[in-house]
């Protein structure tokens, strides 16, 4: 047999180790030949007498990310073929033959008679660490860098290859739940807690003691392949099981509002699976995995959130033929709210970082930020007190401009005023390195303008990010008339290196997520001002799948820079660019009510000091009608809370300030959590068919407005039965593992 992907050596002892180290890949990845390969590799371990026992490791810098998922969206267009030639029924039979393959792989190897151990590196994640769930024993290196764990559900689906039923079989009901339902990554000594490994131990030791396990008396038979098995939580029907199973679907509701079908598929597999026997419950978990691979839930969600993400984060927008720029030394001028964000991030992706402001008492608070972040790190046990000091020796504090003059990137996030912004420029520009890259992290003012004072145009770019930066995903790279491509491309490679997601948007209003963010806002205000009680304008939006309510987002944004961007959009485009019942409606609680949002505990929401924040009762009087919620139209709620934002990106697309479908779709999921399980408002206008979204917009301009219009371009995609990923199909990049 042929050993591409897997290396092995047998010792005296008849110990196989297997060295997983595919080639041309950074990363191993549960591609269909790796698959094949290791298929063929468990027939050997079955059939040579030699073999005693296994050790699989990684021949890389960490062990897999998981299954090809690409591989996977290949059965989705399998299933189409099979069901346009042979029916429904043929097909749904042959998706569910292929995907179950890898689950009666790793099953072999539960029952294959010879005990397989497993050490872990690094990531193993996905389908990676369902193979070391059916292996016999597991040792996870103790270092930094391991993590373990299932995310499949952050990609529409759940683990199908026996890690569901296994983890059912491993840990108390509850616990298996949380840990499915999250999707976490999990540390190796928590990991050992909930003992899904048996063993942790430093890196260079980890096979070593792998080997040791299969020396001594290994057992290479599972508890549940045992008689008299008993499951960790007792059986389903008992007093434990009524107390897990009944509470574990109100969850799922509250926190999915039932819009992820797999969340809900795992949830039977469970439940279903612990009162049958492994290989039957190993078939009910196929079943429901087959189904919901076919979902479109799942096919929206591997291409934006895996795919799409994955080609951003790789460059996919770099501009082609620009030498990599070596980012090391990063300068932020303006260290409050934001620069001290990008002080930290930066410091943390192990840049050195120059924190300039006013006087050295405002660059001190910057790094004061900077300090409580990673300090909170250590109490949590996720850094040490050497990462502290090794992160915050990384950052300069001064007011001292002349600081910056080795830097190879300098990003502002001083006061949006224009003025203040020429002065700075200028001031960062005498002392700048040539061929460094200006940034403006600037929300609202057009990149092009703030580039007028800029004596080297081509090397200032827009840098925006969102807050709070420590925590969002997000980087919107915004290219000015002049912006050059050496600077564009230090961008993407500064988003990198700080480890998040970048689209790259056209200088224009708003950009891209804020331009959606507001039209989400303005619904929340404009039901709210027609008399649907508040409550349930929050509440629908969350059904609908938004992460927060409207005015949730309006109080954390802020009320009063609300009423800022209205009178701003009032005097740059005249009155009929704002809407009046909007406009009252934000001057009243800011100008009246004084109600600014969270900032001062008082926004559409109350904030008690140490309470839980409830809606301000106040809101009713604001209300001069009140609408009956009986008599209300849950749907066409739910329908404006998303067109609004579809729209908005529908036009970004048409007017080039988005120029790649992937961009709005990832943007909005990473931005503003436009409803994860459509895959992005693009994915959802393609989802439903743009001729169905047409039509849909088109009934609620008669009754709503003409906000509500849709544009020509998506009239002409409706007329031409075309989608937007069928017109615009991003270039592919090779994507590798989950
Ligand atoms: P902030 O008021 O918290 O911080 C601005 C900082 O700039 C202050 O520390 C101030 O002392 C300093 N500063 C002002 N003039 C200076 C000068 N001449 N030289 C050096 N330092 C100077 O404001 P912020 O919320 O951090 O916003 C900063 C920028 O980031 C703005 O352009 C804003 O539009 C943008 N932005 C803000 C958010 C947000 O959510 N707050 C999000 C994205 C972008």
């Amino acid at each position: 047999m042929t050993e591409t992907n897997f290396k092995t050596e047998l010792d005296a002892d008849g110990i196989l180790s297997v060295v997983w180290d595919m080639p041309g890949r950074s990363m191993n990845v549960l591609s269909a030949d790796a698959i094949l390969e290791l298929s063929g590799l468990v027939d050997r371990v079955i059939a040579e007498e030699a073999v005693k026992g296994v050790v699989i490791s990684s021949g890389k810098k960490a062990f897999s990310g998981g299954a090809d998922l690409t591989m996977l969206e290949g059965i989705g267009r399998l299933y189409a073929r099979e069901k346009a030639q042979n029916g429904e029924a043929a097909a749904a039979g042959v998706v569910f033959e292929e995907s179950r393959k890898l689950s009666q792989l790793y099953r072999r190897i539960e029952t294959s008679g010879k005990p397989w151990a497993i050490a872990l590196h690094g990531v193993c994640l996905g389908g990676a660490f369902e193979l070391a769930l059916a292996c016999h024993w597991r040792v996870a290196a103790n270092d930094a860098s391991t993590r373990v764990g299932l995310p499949e559900v952050k990609v529409g689906l759940f683990p199908g290859a026996g890690g569901t039923t296994r983890v059912a079989r491993m840990l108390p009901p509850q616990d298996a739940l949380q840990m499915l339902m999250k999707g976490e990554q999990i540390r190796p000594d928590k990991a050992r807690g909930m003992r899904l490994v048996d063993e942790v131990a430093p890196k260079d030791e980890i096979v070593d003691r792998a080997k040791a396990w299969l020396k001594g008396t290994p057992k290479a038979v599972k508890p549940w392949d045992e008689k008299g098995f008993k499951l960790p939580g007792g059986p389903v029907w008992s007093k434990p099981g009524f107390m897990t199973f009944p509470p574990a679907n109100a969850i799922y509701r509250r926190e999915t509002q039932d819009n992820y079908p797999a969340i809900r598929a795992m949830l039977q597999v469970v439940f279903d699976g612990l009162q049958l026997p492994m290989d039957l419950a190993l078939t009910v978990e196929s079943r429901h995995f087959a189904k919901v691979l076919r979902s479109p839930e799942a096919a929206a969600m591997i291409r934006t959130l895996f795919v799409s993400m994955q080609e951003l984060n790789k460059g996919a927008r770099r501009p082609a033929g620009v030498p990599e720029a070596a980012i090391r030394k990063v300068g932020i001028v303006g260290a409050g709210f934001m620069g001290a964000g990008v002080g930290y991030v930066s410091a943390q992706a192990g840049l050195e970082v120059v924190l300039v402001d006013r006087d050295q008492e405002a660059a001190d608070k910057g790094k004061e930020f900077a300090r409580k972040l990673i300090s909170d790190q250590v109490a949590k046990g996720r850094a040490t007190g050497a990462d502290r000091d090794a992160l915050l020796g990384r950052i300069t504090a001064t007011p001292d401009y002349a600081a910056l003059s080795d830097c190879d990137l300098v990003i502002e996030a001083v006061f949006e005023d224009p003025k203040v912004k020429a002065e700075v420029i200028a001031k960062v520009e005498a002392v700048l390195k040539d061929g460094a890259t200006f940034a403006s992290n600037t929300s609202t003012l057009p990149i092009s303008g703030l580039a007028k004072a800029s004596k080297r145009p081509e090397h200032f770019v827009g840098i925006h990010f969102f807050s709070p930066v420590e925590k969002m995903l997000l980087v919107e790279v915004i290219e000015g008339e002049q912006t050059g491509d050496r600077a564009l491309a230090a961008a993407l490679d500064y988003v990198r290196a700080i480890k998040k997601t970048p689209i790259v948007v056209k200088d224009s209003r708003g950009f891209f997520a804020n331009r959606c963010v507001i039209a989400y806002m303005l619904e929340g205000h404009l039901l709210l001002t027609e008399g649907v009680p508040a409550a349930m304008v929050e509440n629908v939006a969350k059904q609908a799948g938004m992460p927060v309510g409207p005015l949730s987002l309006n109080d954390e944004v802020a009320l009063d820079l609300g009423l800022k961007i209205v009178n701003a959009t009032k005097a740059q485009l005249g009155p009929d660019a704002v809407n009046p019942a909007q406009e009252k409606l934000l001057r009243t609680l800011v100008e009246t009510e004084g109600r600014l949002g969270r900032k001062n505990r008082k926004g559409f929401y109350d904030y008690p000091e140490g309470g839980k924040k409830s809606l301000w009762p106040g809101l009713a009087d604001l209300q001069e009608t009140k609408l009956d919620p009986e008599a209300l139209d849950v749907t066409e709620i739910r329908h404006r809370l998303l067109v609004t934002q579809a729209l908005e990106a529908a036009r970004t697309v048409e007017e080039g300030v988005i120029t790649d479908v992937r961009e709005a779709d990832v943007g909005a999921i990473l931005g503003f959590g436009f409803a994860p399980f459509t895959g992005g408002p693009l994915s959802w206008i393609d989802g439903m068919g743009p001729k169905a979204f047409v039509a849909l917009a088109e009934g609620l301009a008669a009754k709503h407005g003409p906000r509500f219009a849709p544009n020509a371009l998506l009239k002409d995609l409706a007329a031409k039965d075309d989608t937007f990923y069928g017109r615009f199909a991003p270039t592919k990049a090779p994507a590798e593992a989950a």
